[in-house]
Formats: C-alpha cells, structure tokens, sequence
C-alpha cells in the first residue's frame, strides 16, 4: 500500500459514501471533497475511502489503478476479499473498495436505496477500516460521515482498538439526522460487532423497540461528533461535551462562476453581463419564452423528498407563473410516488413556456441554472445545514428560504431590519402554509421589477460574501487537534 505518513500536519482518513465529482447524490459529497480539499491545504494528509461503486463518474477519477494487494475482511462469518482501487479525485487521493461478495455490494446501478443498504455499509466500514489496519500506517484521524459510515466508530473501538490498531480518533459527522441507519438488532453482528454489549439504551439500541440505531452508536462511540437534531436530543445531550455544531462550506473551486467550464459564458460580481448571457442561453436550451427580458428566472435545485418542503416546491412554480416570472426546477427523488407525483405536475404545464420542470440528476446542468436564475428557493421543512443556498448567492442567485436550521444561519431578509443591513442577503418566510411563500415571492418580485439597481446591489452582495472551506476547515482542524493532543496526553499518563 502507498498510504504514507507527515511529519507536520495530521493524517486525516475520511470513510465516506459520497465524495464530489465522482460519487455524488447530494451534499454528503460535496462536504467531503470541499473538507478534503480545504485540510489539505491547510498542510495534513488527507485520503479517501469510498466504495467502488459500478455507477460512480471514472471519468473524474485520475490515474485509477488497482492495487497489487488483495484485502480480507470478515462479514456474517466468513471472511471475503477485496480489491482495492487507487486514484486521485480533485488532488485528493482516494481508495476504492471493491468487494468481491456474491451479494455484488456496490454493483448495483445505484448509490442508495437497496433492501440492504444496512448491510453494503456495514460490510464497506468494516473493509474501510480492514484496510487501514493493514496498511500499518499511523493515522490521527478517521473521520466517518452519516449512518453508513458511522459503524465505523464501535468498530474501531471494538474490534481494531484491541488489536494495537489505536492512534486515531474518530470524528462523526451527521450531515442529516433524518437518516439514522436503523435495522433489526441481530443484524448488527454481520460486520462483526457484538449485538449483546451494544443493543443497549446508553449504546445504540434504537427508540423502537427491538431495533439498533447506527447514527447512535456513531455518537457513542466518536471522540468528535459534528451537526445534529432529530430523536436523537438525549444522546446527544449526554454527549454534549464531544459535540460541536459546524456551518459546511461550499468548495469555491467547483464552484466559481468566473472559472466554470460548464457556463456558456464565465462571469464575476464587477460583470453581470455575462450572468445574463448564460440566462439567455440556458432560455433557450430548455425552450423558455425569451421574448420578455423583464421575467425574472426563479429555480430550485434539490433531492425531491418530503424535508425539501414538497407541496412548497409545488406552490412556488405556481406561484411564480401567476407573478409573471419563469421557473426551473432540477429534481430528483429516490422516493418512486414522489418522482411520479412530480412528472404529473410536469406533464400538465408541458405547455407552459415559462416553465420546465427536469426530473433527473444532472450536474452540468445545475451549474448552468445557478448562473442564469436570479432567485433560488429552498422551501425545507428541516435543513441541518444545506448549501444550494451558498451556491445560489456565489452564482448571484438570490435565495428565498425558510427560516430552519443551516438556511436561517446564512440567509438573512433584506427587508428584517432587525438584522444589520449588511448582512441581509435574500428573502426569509417562517412558516410551512403556502402563503407566507407566497408573500415573500412577491416581495422578491416586486424588488427585482420595481427597484433594479437595489436588486444588482444585492447581487453584487451576495455572490462577494466568503461561504469558502477555510473557516469551517479551520474549526475541524482544531478539534481534530484537540482530541488528538488529548489522546497522547492519555497515552503519556
Ligand atoms: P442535501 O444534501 O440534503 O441533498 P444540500 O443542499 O446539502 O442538500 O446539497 C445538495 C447538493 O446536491 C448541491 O450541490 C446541489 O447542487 C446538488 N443537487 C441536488 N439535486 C440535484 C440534481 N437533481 N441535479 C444536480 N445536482 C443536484
């Protein structure tokens, strides 16, 4: 293995599901690389490991090459072999663990949504860390990000811990608490963990019954656990002392509208010009009416799942047509009723040349719409940190959110004079009835028809305003500094 050390930063492994450009469902992957990328260059060794999916973007992937080394790792009393990818993503470097399990763990034309998703991640966690275990290397930090990765946590302490296996510390990452990872408790020991010790109320036994709860454990059992809420309060509260909330970045490499190879024309905060060129172009390409300049573009780009704000999302393209303006939406849902519901939507306005409603996963695409929107709404019932809206406003999209959790942390009402004037940067609602949507669709309206200039001055705003990695990089850094320095404070006692 070519795992290697350094001497001044730390050795940080994030075990992931998702990791942006090459395995992408939402923003899980985006963290992960923008978080890779920003301790990287703050000086430590970072590395990846991810599952080698059969339906994962190769070709962002550079020198992909398999290793001369095959990985044993044990599962429901066997043990199974591995191959073991390399390759760099975004100048990071990132091993690929490819199972050779009848069940064809990650050959599945998806990421997720499989009837045994429990048990694929459970299986790649404790691969993951097989992995690491062999490579013999001195790791400060494993780092595992939501449910199917957090077995990784009681695994460590567990299983790898007693084997001498024990420089790290492991940092949890709950990116959406909605997700816990949940399963009947015997299932729990198919990557090898003991049900008996662990199927406990202080462990990670499950709020109903009979069940286990992965997202539990991961807090139980981490040294540093990051984000939170949802069912899980009590855990975390008795946990509190290793728990910190910290607002994502967005990478602003990838996201940059003044390098962006997938704009028909790049674009800066000094020259809007080319924002409205690339509105232009996108009219066209979708087949929008582009005989009246003076419809401002609203957009929405999202997972379609009820936390996204559903009968909201819906409203606001009605919305939008009644006030006169244009709506695109970019939607994906795993959720097959909801998929449906939305190409029944889609179907009947089919006609409507201020509206198109794309119901698939495309990332060129949504860079295209970040650019040419001049609103972007993100109606989320729940949102633990969310960053479409750090993109939109980077875009000079101006974002019109509900007050929730990350959204109400970075988007402020340019009306709320509560707020100081420069920090307003979009438009808020509070509640979840269709009609304080509506009121604050109007007001954003009314702003971009009525007053032009506030409006470019607030775009101006918005796409200068720093959402980068360094400062959340920064407070990661620390923590992870912190619990390292405590472990060898332990280790010398
Ligand atoms: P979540 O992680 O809950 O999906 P976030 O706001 O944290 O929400 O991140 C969403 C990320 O996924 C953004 O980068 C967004 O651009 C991207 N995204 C969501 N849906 C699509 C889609 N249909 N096509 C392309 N990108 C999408």
């Amino acid at each position: 293995l070519t795992l290697s050390g350094n001497s001044s930063g730390l050795h940080v492994v994030h075990i992931a599901a998702e990791m942006a450009p090459v395995a992408k469902v939402g923003g899980l992957a985006d963290v992960v690389a923008g978080l890779g990328k920003a301790l990287q260059t703050k000086g430590h060794l970072v590395e990846i490991i991810l599952p080698k999916y059969d339906c994962m973007q190769l070709d962002q992937i550079t020198n992909l090459k398999v290793l001369d080394v095959v990985i044993k790792s044990y599962f429901d009393g066997n043990l199974f072999s591995n191959n073991v990818w390399t390759g760099t993503v975004e100048g990071l470097p990132v091993y690929f663990i490819e199972p050779q399990h009848p069940s064809k763990f990650f050959w599945r034309a998806q990421y997720y949504g499989e009837h045994d998703d429990f048990k694929r991640y459970s299986y790649f966690s404790r691969a993951a860390l097989e992995l690491l275990y062999q490579s013999g290397k001195k790791i400060d930090i494993i780092h595992c990000h939501d449910w199917q990765t957090a077995f990784v946590a009681p695994l460590y302490w567990d299983i790898y811990a007693t084997r001498g296996f024990n420089s790290a510390r492991i940092c949890f990452t709950c990116h959406n608490f909605e997700y816990q990872g949940t399963a009947p408790a015997p299932d729990l020991s198919y990557c090898g963990l003991d049900v008996e010790r662990l199927d406990r109320a202080d462990r990670m036994q499950d709020n109903a019954h009979g069940r286990i709860n992965v997202a539990k454990g991961g807090i139980v059992y981490s040294n540093i656990v990051t984000t939170g809420g949802h069912g899980l309060q009590d855990t975390l509260k008795m946990h509190s002392r290793k728990f910190v909330g910290i607002l994502n970045g967005i990478d602003t490499e990838t996201w940059n509208p003044s390098t962006d190879r997938f704009l028909a024309v790049q674009y800066s905060a000094t020259d809007l010009q080319g924002k409205a060129a690339n509105k232009t172009f996108l009219r066209k390409q979708l087949g929008l009416n582009t005989e009246d300049t003076s419809q401002p573009l609203v957009a929405c780009i999202t997972r379609l799942v009820p936390q996204k704000g559903l009968h909201l999302i819906r409203h606001a393209i009605y919305k939008t047509a009644e006030l006169g303006g244009q709506f695109v939406l970019l939607g994906s849902s795993p959720v097959p009723h909801i998929q449906r519901e939305f190409e029944g939507v889609a179907d009947q306005l089919q006609k409507n040349n201020n509206i198109r409603i794309i119901l698939k996963y495309d990332e060129a695409l949504s860079h295209c719409i970040y650019a040419a929107s001049d609103m972007f709404i993100i109606p989320s019932m729940f949102e633990p940190c969310g960053l479409t809206q750090m993109i939109a406003m980077r875009y000079g999209s101006v974002p019109i959110v509900r007050k929730t959790g990350g959204l109400s942390d970075s988007v402020f009402d340019f009306d709320d004079e509560k707020i100081p004037v420069e920090l307003r940067n979009g438009f808020t609602f509070a509640r979840t009835d269709e009609q304080d949507l509506s009121s604050c669709l109007e007001r954003a309206f009314s702003y971009y028809s009525r007053k032009p200039m506030v409006w470019k001055q607030l775009v101006q705003k918005d796409m200068q305003i720093d959402f980068g990695w360094d400062s959340p990089a920064s407070q990661y850094e620390d923590l992870y500094q912190s619990a390292v320095a405590q472990a060898r404070g332990v280790a010398q006692t």
